[in-house]
């Protein structure tokens, strides 16, 4: 249930009815808005029942949340969650874009894509250290070699780094040194994983799996919202349809959805959804055009000798072209791409 604190409720009122709702069982979360506060309770209702609640003092109503995810709903939190990493801020109304390779490859690689995407306007690098490949034979990542080159280029560039984290045995290591950690859409729904992010109280951008329903997708972010982690990046990145001239289908309905069910920033991967370097430019135009807080994009500074997803990476001149489609995107959204 939602509690919603009348406008002139006092601390005192705040602390016992949250010191009310703890002594029953539930599990609190306080937001505190700029006019009034909302306590989100959450357990079992037989523990406390919605007209006990309402009748304490400097109670202005109960709302029951109706919807499976709680702390992830607009019900629970309406104002937009807005996450900071280093100087950038990541859903306020900004474009931040995160660039660089599928996989960190060698020093050379990696400094040599830093350097341009940052050139080119991106505030946030992309690397993978650690790989989820289909095939047990495909080149596997560099491990912690790639981290200390993310951390390296960061040094180098000043952009924050986002990497993957694939399982807990790898992740404090990972959490060591990224600036924000991926979870990869083949571990949407390790469970067990986003309890354990969650406890790094890093941001954690959280891809969506090729076959989840919304519904899946918020019900994963809140294991990390539960977790007590309240930085969450929801990442569309391609669903599984009937098609398959590319390589999966990019949902970009799910933008404006999201944006009316939860507060989280999302932000849209076109390079892994479609799979084809040639048509990432358009749909990332038309990504910053439907709402979304950022992009994650796949650049290579020689895509057809990428050891992982070279097809559907941006050479550096692509990537040029595709900042200036997405800065004029955003300005005819009045937004601007970065720091605002
Ligand atoms: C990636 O970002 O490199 C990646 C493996 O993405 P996904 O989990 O969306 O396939
Ligand atoms: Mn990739």
């Amino acid at each position: 249930m939602i509690i919603v604190m009348a406008q002139k409720a006092k601390t005192d009122q705040i602390k016992a009815v949250m010191a009310r709702l703890e002594e029953s069982g539930l599990s609190i979360h306080a937001s505190k808005g700029e006019e009034r506060t909302i306590i989100g309770a959450i357990g079992s209702k037989t523990r406390m029942n919605e007209m006990t609640v309402e009748s304490l003092p400097g109670v202005e109503k109960v709302v029951p949340i109706l919807e499976p995810y709680k702390l992830a709903s607009r019900s629970f939190k309406d104002e937009d969650t807005i996450i900071s990493v280093r100087n950038l801020k990541i859903g306020d109304n900004a474009v931040q874009v995160m660039a660089g390779p599928c996989a960190v490859e060698s020093r050379e690689q990696l400094l040599t894509v830093a350097r341009l995407v940052k050139e080119a306007g991106a505030t946030v690098l992309r690397g993978g250290a650690f790989k989820p490949r289909t095939s047990p034979y495909s080149f596997q990542g560099m491990e912690e070699e790639g981290l200390k080159l993310l951390a390296e280029a960061r040094t180098l560039t000043g952009l924050p780094f986002v990497t993957e984290v694939m399982d807990t045995s790898n992740l404090s290591l990972v959490a060591q040194y990224a600036d924000i950690l991926q979870i990869g859409a083949r571990n949407m729904q390790n469970f067990f994983l986003l309890r354990e992010v969650a406890k790094t109280g890093k941001p954690i951008l959280l891809k969506r799996s090729p076959s989840a329903t919304v519904e899946e997708w918020l019900l994963a972010a809140e294991y990390i919202l539960a977790g007590g982690n309240p930085n969450v990046i929801l990442c569309e990145r391609g669903i599984i349809t009937f098609e398959n001239y590319v390589r999966n289908t990019l949902d970009l309905t799910v933008v404006p959805v999201l944006k009316h069910l939860t507060h989280l920033p999302v932000i849209v991967d076109p390079s892994h959804a479609i799979g084809k370097w040639r048509f990432v430019k358009p749909m990332a135009r038309a990504a910053v055009a439907a709402g979304a807080d950022g992009l994650l994009i796949e650049v290579h500074p020689d895509p057809a000798r990428a050891l992982c997803d070279g097809p559907q990476s941006l050479n550096p001149d692509n990537f040029n072209l595709t900042m200036a489609e997405i800065n004029s995107s955003a300005s005819a959204m009045g937004r601007k791409v970065g720091c605002e």
